[in-house]
């Protein structure tokens, strides 16, 4: 039964990645972010992603429970049509961390302790339950435009991750071995958005880097189209959350053969590419709630002093 709903989901993303080409994230970025009906948190990684691609007109997401304790109940023609949401279940605990060395490494890369399995529960959309009074409709526009106010806030929120950006060239990259983003001028974008999709595909990397989330760089063809995958998946996390529009990269469309094949071949491949992703998105999170405020010389200047220290919500 999970296999068949982890298909689903698998087959989702080969199809999009068919159909909209390096565009695949579009549906996603633009879909309202999914919520839990009770906690009102966003759905995580892969279960945000499959959630939002439904279809729904509504984001508003629960188990039968959940559902109940809003006063709703699932109409009955809707009880076999539940989604999916998949919880990481660990089969060791953490505490036997330190039997790691004792053992021989695991042929997927993971650590022992991160042995576990994956718990589906089914959970219905508001537009399944009867008694669901929708909230008044709240913004959610993908802008393509930015105003200066927008422009600040994403400003800050950047410079608050501390990470070293240059701009110069008119190439974007990230090199780990000088842990350092290049970016083009943003007056050689066509819009602001196109700078900030871009930046924020870059910054994804930069959370790779040994440091931080620490994930493997490296130069071979297949490991390079994975990171790629997880900066794509990051920056469409943080486009959907910023509201704004996410960049096409043309140079993207080549990895799409690779992501498909390391897709098909092992879905492992898919699950740790979001599951990597949200720690990346974890990661810059906390980054805003220490405000390191590190502002880079020359990067937005225009941000001074304790207007900087300002914590702003995006
Ligand atoms: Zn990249």
């Amino acid at each position: 039964m999970e296999t068949k709903n982890f298909e689903a989901v698998q087959q989702k993303i080969l199809s999009l990645m068919e159909t909209e080409g390096a565009n695949w994230t579009r549906p996603w970025v633009e879909a309202k972010r999914p919520i839990n009906c009770v906690s009102k948190k966003p759905y995580r990684g892969l279960n945000n992603f499959s959630l939002a691609v439904k279809g729904y007109e509504f984001h508003e997401w629960g188990t039968v429970k959940q559902w109940r304790r809003r006063g709703c109940s699932v109409k009955a023609d809707q009880v076999k049509k539940s989604a999916r949401i998949y919880v990481w279940i660990p089969l060791e605990k953490k505490e036997n961390a330190q039997e790691e060395g004792r053992r021989p490494p695991r042929e997927d890369g993971l650590n022992w302790f991160e042995r576990g399995m994956f718990k589906g529960f089914p959970v219905y959309n508001a537009a399944q339950v009867d008694g669901y009074r929708a909230p008044p409709p709240s913004e959610h526009q993908i802008k393509t435009e930015l105003t200066e106010g927008e422009v600040f806030a994403i400003d800050c929120w950047i410079a608050n991750t501390g990470a070293r950006i240059t701009h110069k060239g008119d190439a974007a990259f990230y090199r780990p071995i000088l842990d350092r983003i290049t970016m083009p001028l943003k007056e050689n974008f066509i819009s602001d958005v196109a700078y900030y999709s871009t930046l924020l595909h870059e910054l994804t990397h930069w959370t790779g880097h040994a440091s931080r989330c620490k994930r493997h760089f490296s130069m071979e063809q297949e490991d390079y189209a994975k990171e790629e995958l997880v900066a794509e998946i990051g920056s469409a996390m943080l486009c959907n959350e910023l509201q704004i529009e996410k960049t096409v990269r043309p140079d993207h469309a080549h990895y799409l053969n690779h992501w498909i094949q390391a897709i098909r071949k092992n879905r492992q491949s898919m699950i740790k590419a979001f599951a990597d992703a949200q720690k990346a998105i974890d990661f810059l999170e906390k980054l805003q709630e220490a405000g390191v405020g590190n502002l880079q010389q020359g990067f937005h200047a225009r941000i001074e002093g304790d207007q900087f220290q300002r914590r702003i919500a995006l």
